[in-house]
């Protein structure tokens, strides 16, 4: 690595103490991005131009005080990470939950630049949540904690400013809350959050966006080695939306899923999931032991789904889930494939492991951008006023997905014709922004 290399790191782990996460993202990105400068863009390291993109163009943190539903006072803490407006308005989800913090948002934040550069549309990079656990509270608690969230929240966004989405543990009944709470407050009925529901200014497609998107990818990348998902056997962790419609897709196209999973344990199905087993898991509230009771499968409890043998692996759940003994367990049980439909969920240890095999890695930045896409897509929709078909955006996220793919191919195939989706992701939506940047001036 290069001396510019280190001292750039050095200063990232000096500006942000006790951010493991945010540090984790900003080295994966810059080991692919500092090579790439050095050889083609020297003048970028005396912009500064790594020292402005890794450093948050404004970090909101704000109390939020609600009453439970015995009327008791509780207290969590809001946030909101506006990293980069250099292509358009902030935009990326608000995250409900106990792991949220500082770091973590961050992290979410700086990959949310590079995703929404590669989408190809208009949108910055942003992020926010809230350290609130939305299990096992009311649907009243909810909407008085998403009510106080947003009465903070109101002033720092807009349609033009800073567009936020759902992420974990933010669907469309807590969008519905918090846009409530902001037109309430503004007297405005305006596209200032996505993930609406389609009868009140919602995108068709949205919810099964990311998954369907993941799919797409994975079906061209698996195109583009003269091979196809027909009769392949998928291991997906989590059982939340982006797994959901992951496997979903992943049946329609003729693969063959056998895990899902939660924070508790994974299920094992050998005979693979359909539609109805799907929708059976999704009604079971999170408790995926239920699921042998009424159909033969396995449930293990605590573990994860990486030690079954599989040709592709979906990490759908979270950050920093696959670690290096997983990785290694999947390349031995002949996986060929890891597309991730997280934020992340690969350790950095992992990725070496995946790379060194050579085997075929989509990164989340690039794997699941499709959310945020249809997202884009729902923002040009209330712009003008109108709602397209579900085939119209089907179509577009599709062709958003194909257009990522070919443009990781075309920053990360090397001489040899191996492909480097990492590395062509991370450039890829680099340059874009780089060049946004350069053209705005020292801001
Ligand atoms: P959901 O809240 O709908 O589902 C999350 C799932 O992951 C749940 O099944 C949850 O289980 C499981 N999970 C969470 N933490 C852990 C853990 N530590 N170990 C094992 N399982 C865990 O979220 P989404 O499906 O929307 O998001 C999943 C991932 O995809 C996140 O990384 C998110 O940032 C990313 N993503 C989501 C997009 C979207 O459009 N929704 C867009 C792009 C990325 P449990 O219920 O037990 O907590």
């Amino acid at each position: 690595m290069s001396s510019y290399f280190k001292t750039f790191t050095a200063g990232v782990e000096q500006r942000n103490p006790h951010q493991p996460e945010f540090i984790q993202a900003v080295k994966e990105v810059v080991e692919d991005i500092i090579p790439y400068i050095e050889e083609h863009a020297k003048e970028l390291i005396d912009q500064k131009l790594l020292e402005r993109i890794s450093e948050p163009e404004r970090v909101i943190s704000f109390r939020v005080t609600w009453l439970d539903d015995k009327n008791r006072v509780q207290v969590n803490r809001g946030y909101r990470v506006q990293m980069n407006s250099a292509l358009g308005p902030y935009k990326g989800g608000l995250r409900f939950s106990p792991t949220v913090n500082l770091s973590i948002l961050k992290f979410l934040a700086f990959e949310q630049i590079f995703k929404n550069s590669l989408t190809g549309l208009p949108l910055g990079g942003g992020k926010g949540g809230s350290d609130f656990d939305p299990k096992g509270k009311s649907d009243n608690e909810i909407m008085r904690f998403c009510q106080s969230f947003m009465t903070e929240l109101f002033r720092h966004i807009g349609s033009e400013t800073d567009v936020p989405a759902g992420d974990i543990g933010v669907g469309e009944r807590e969008i519905g809350f918090l846009f409530g709470q902001y037109k309430r407050l503004q007297n405005n009925f305006t596209g200032v959050l996505t993930g609406k529901g389609p009868s009140w200014g919602g995108s068709y497609i949205r919810p099964e966006a990311t998954g369907f998107g993941l799919l797409y990818f994975v079906e061209r990348m698996f195109y583009e080695n003269q091979n196809s998902l027909k009769g392949k056997v998928i291991t997906i962790s989590g059982a939340g939306n982006v797994a959901y419609y992951a496997a979903i897709k992943a049946l329609s196209l003729g693969a063959k899923v056998i895990t899902v999973s939660n924070s508790n344990g994974t299920i094992y199905d050998e005979n693979g999931f359909t539609v109805e087993k799907l929708d059976y898991v999704n009604s079971l509230n999170r408790n995926l032991a239920e699921y042998t009771k009424r159909y033969p499968a396995e449930y293990h409890e605590g573990k994860k789904p990486w030690g079954f043998k599989c040709d592709i692996a979906l990490p759908c759940a979270t950050q920093n889930e696959l670690d290096e003994q997983d990785a290694k367990t999947l390349i031995a049980n002949g996986c060929m494939c890891i597309a991730e439909g997280a934020n992340m969920p690969s350790t950095a240890e992992a990725i070496k492991v995946i790379l060194k095999a050579k085997i075929l890695y989509a990164p989340g930045k690039a794997a699941n951008a499709g959310g945020v896409a249809v997202s884009g897509l729902e923002m040009s929709q209330n712009r003008i006023g109108q709602q397209w078909s579900t085939d119209k955006v089907d179509a577009r996220l599709k062709k958003i997905m194909h257009d990522i793919h070919d443009t990781c191919v075309h920053y990360g195939k090397d001489s040899n014709g191996v492909i480097n989706y990492l590395k062509g992701a991370n450039i890829g939506g680099f340059v874009k922004v780089a060049d946004a940047m350069r053209a705005q001036g020292v801001v």
